[in-house]
């Protein structure tokens, strides 16, 4: 775990948080929650086989923990693309408390008092943070994602659209699945490649007939040769599936499992 990661425990609630991000924020664990079986207990999706009573309540729960508006929580849609919108105050409660009107997997705002979230259980959630003009964001990434570019995606319509300084900027990639986990077949490598050139290179290993990419080493490369400076992109360094006594990891239950977020808040 990297040096700036904090695990939080507040009676039953348990989440990780870093000291580079001064803003409210967390990226959950399974504990917490009121929802039982497979979904035991802080899941936070609404597409896992759970009660929707209880994926509110869930969010009630993480609201109070974290010292957030729940009527505010806005969601990103999880789809593996590369759309980025910006939440305005039309938006705010899309998810939750209002359907959702964009396919994006990474939403960024300038709004105070509006809890972003993504979704992870082997994903990438990637948080920024921006402290001199108070901008924040969070991006979604799996392979198809990452190998899209979403990354340095959300960091340019940060720029572009909420005037965001790259120098400044943050980011924080919460826990997820690692190389050593991320056994693959020859597809996602290729598809590394084709999209974003030798740089991937560094960043797949070949065993045997599979391979294993480093997906988090991939997302610290994008996000520098995005304008980020090296101390401000921090790798959470926790994996998903080595810890799947503290958090959901798709790959370790076939799928069979809630979803953690990762969320930030202005
Ligand atoms: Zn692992």
């Amino acid at each position: 775990m990297h040096q700036s990661m904090c695990r939080i425990q507040r009676g039953p609630f348990v989440y990780y948080t870093c000291r580079r991000l001064p803003v409210r924020h967390a990226f959950t664990t399974k504990s917490g929650g009121v929802s039982t079986g497979h979904c035991e207990s802080l899941n936070l999706g609404f597409n896992r086989g759970d009660t929707e009573e209880n994926v509110r309540e869930n969010y009630r729960r993480l609201a109070q923990a974290v010292g957030v508006d729940e009527q505010r929580f806005t969601l990103t849609k999880q789809i593996h693309e590369t759309e980025v919108s910006v939440v305005t105050e039309a938006e705010v409660g899309m998810g939750l408390h209002k359907p959702m009107a964009w396919q994006s997997d990474a939403i960024v705002t300038a709004l105070p008092d509006t809890p972003l979230i993504g979704f992870y259980a082997d994903c990438v959630v990637t948080l920024l943070y921006d402290p001199v003009t108070h901008t924040a964001g969070v991006c979604h990434a799996g392979w198809r994602g990452m190998a899209g570019g979403i990354l340095p995606k959300t960091v340019d319509v940060m720029a572009e659209k909420l005037g965001t300084r790259r120098e400044s900027l943050r980011a924080v990639l919460g826990p997820s699945i690692r190389q050593e986990c991320f056994e693959t077949d020859a597809d996602v490598p290729e598809a590394m490649e084709q999209q974003l050139g030798a740089l991937v290179q560094p960043y797949i290993q070949e065993k045997g007939i599979k391979f294993h990419v480093d997906l988090q080493g991939i997302g610290v490369k994008l996000l520098l040769d995005a304008g980020l400076q090296p101390e401000n992109v921090i790798d959470s360094g926790i994996c998903t599936m080595c810890h799947s006594d503290e958090f959901w990891s798709h790959r370790k239950t076939n799928g069979v499992r809630g979803v953690q977020g990762g969320m930030i808040c202005l």
